[in-house]
């Protein structure tokens, strides 16, 4: 079976159409849930008939496609669209998102109050959530390296052997110190304060001393970080 795709102009925009042909009498046009149109023509109709019929059916594609694009949703309870409220260290910024051309290159940037997404695919969020993601975790490392350099200047004196850094997505942790000797943190800390980020670096830091949280541990963590409680509180409410 040959396919060919094809589009057709409808108003400003392009409807993409994947095309074979077989041996029927009328021709079929099918949305799948993946937005792709599949069309399936009679063997002796012709490329501008088809797109004829096509063009046709163009409001009822485009009504499909928006059908399919709600179960397109990331399931986090946020929708990705201007107007909503994201944090970076701890601050609220309102997102902006704005579609662009084709050739041009999708982009994140802080400015001001506002997350500037520029997408290519405007209205699918799971794609704009990814383009957040992926910003959000460049931020993260440069974020956590800092930090973590800071951090274990403040433990100098206790000789700690000097662990190596890793991002890593935890499901319900914000840092771990791993029996390989890593300090593991999760990317999302990246949206609370820095106050907050430095009391789990400074956690994870006195477990390369006392694995457990034992009175050792707890007397390390409140002679480098007296005030950690209330730290740790902070982290839970923004949570
Ligand atoms: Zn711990």
């Amino acid at each position: 079976m040959q396919t060919n795709e094809h589009t057709v102009q409808y108003g400003t925009r392009e409807i993409s159409f994947n095309l074979t042909f077989s041996d029927r009498e009328t021709l079929e046009i099918a949305v799948y849930p993946d937005k792709t149109v599949w069309v399936t023509a009679p063997n002796d109709a012709l490329l501008d008939e088809i797109k004829d019929k096509v063009l046709k059916r163009s409001k009822w594609i485009v009504k499909q496609k928006r059908y399919f694009d709600r179960f397109d949703r990331p399931n986090d309870g946020s929708e990705y669209i201007s107007g909503e409220t994201h944090r970076y260290l701890g601050r609220q910024y309102r997102l902006k998102v704005i579609p662009i051309e084709d050739g041009e290159k999708e982009t994140v940037k802080l400015k001001g109050q506002y997350l500037r997404i520029r997408t290519r695919q405007k209205g699918n969020s799971r794609h704009t959530k990814q383009l957040l993601d992926n910003w959000y975790r460049e931020h993260a490392a440069d974020k956590f390296n800092e930090r973590f350099e800071l951090c274990l200047q403040n433990l100098e004196k206790y000789h700690i052997p000097r662990p190596e850094l890793k991002l890593y997505r935890m499901e319900k942790r914000w840092g771990s110190y791993t029996p390989s000797g890593k300090v593991l943190l999760n990317p999302e800390l990246v949206k609370h304060p820095t106050y907050c980020i430095d009391y789990v670096i400074i956690h994870e830091l006195c477990h390369t001393k006392y694995p457990n949280h034992d009175k050792k541990f707890y007397h390390l963590l409140n002679k480098v970080l007296p005030d950690w409680q209330k730290r740790k509180h902070k982290l839970e409410r923004f949570s």
